[in-house]
Formats: structure tokens, sequence, C-alpha cells
């Protein structure tokens, strides 16, 4: 009879573990998988991570001046003989729209296109040219210069 009931004892101590155990990982999956849902979601919203090139430096978009000073102009194909191609929404630029060539590479974009595309970009989205005022401003390397 003593050893009966001690199997009893084990037996109940063993299935309350048991239920202590299932409830500990039923807690734990529940979390791990709220926190990987909420992981897996969190991209959609983030639009600012999101870069073509990850070496460049973040870039904040080209200032309002400079955006102003870049020449206007309304598209004739008879001013364009081969045409200009918005690489931005992927159209042909038709007769009587608005365009923004840019200074220093010469390709034409969609007025709207190519201002939206400077409120996150500096550089031309064709050739990738930076679209600067002043034509000698050089890229700072950061690193000291060594005197042979
Ligand atoms: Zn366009
Ligand atoms: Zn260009």
């Amino acid at each position: 009879m003593r050893i009966s009931s001690e199997i009893v004892v084990a037996a109940i101590i063993f299935f309350f573990m048991m239920v202590v155990l299932a409830f500990n990982l039923y807690l734990y999956a529940k979390w791990h998988l709220r926190s990987a849902l909420r992981a897996h979601s969190r991209p959609r919203f983030d639009f600012t991570a999101i870069d073509i090139d990850p070496l460049r430096v973040p870039d904040h978009g080209l200032e309002a001046a400079v955006l102003q000073s870049l020449r206007v102009t309304v598209y004739r194909a008879t001013d364009f003989k081969e045409g200009i191609e918005c690489a931005i929404c992927l159209s042909q630029l038709t007769d009587g729209e608005v365009a923004r060539l840019l200074p220093k590479c010469g390709h034409g974009f969609h007025l709207d296109c190519i201002d939206m595309w400077f409120c996150s970009h500096s550089t031309c989205p064709l050739c990738r040219r930076p679209i600067g005022t002043n034509p000698n401003v050089q890229p700072m390397s950061g690193l000291p210069t060594i005197h042979a």
C-alpha cells in the first residue's frame, strides 16, 4: 500500500509538471508568434529604410532653391529629335507636357516625376550624377593626405 501511494503522489507531481510545462510552451509560442508577426509586418510601413544602393549615405533630397534653379520646359517633339523617355514613370514625353531638364547630364523628366524624386534624392535617376549648382564641389574622401 505504501509503494502504490508514493506512485500516485509521483504521478500527480508528474502530471502537474506537465501541465506547467505545457502552459509555459503555450505562452512562449504565443509570444514568439506575436513578435515574429510584428517583425514581419514592420517593413511595410518603413519606407525610409528602403534605398536602392545600401552603400550610399542617406539622401535627404535636393534643396528647394536648387530644384527651382533647374530648367523647366514645355516638351515639343520638334525640339527633341530623339524624344525623351521619363525614367521615373517609364513613359515617353508627349507634346505639351512640362519637363525638367537636368543641367549637367541633360536628362529630361516629367516635372511632377522629377520633383517627387528630388524629395528623397539629389542625384539624376538615370545616370546618378549629383545635381549641384556648384560644379567644383568634390566628394570628401575623409582620408588624410599622405605626403611622400
Ligand atoms: Zn514621368
Ligand atoms: Zn542624368
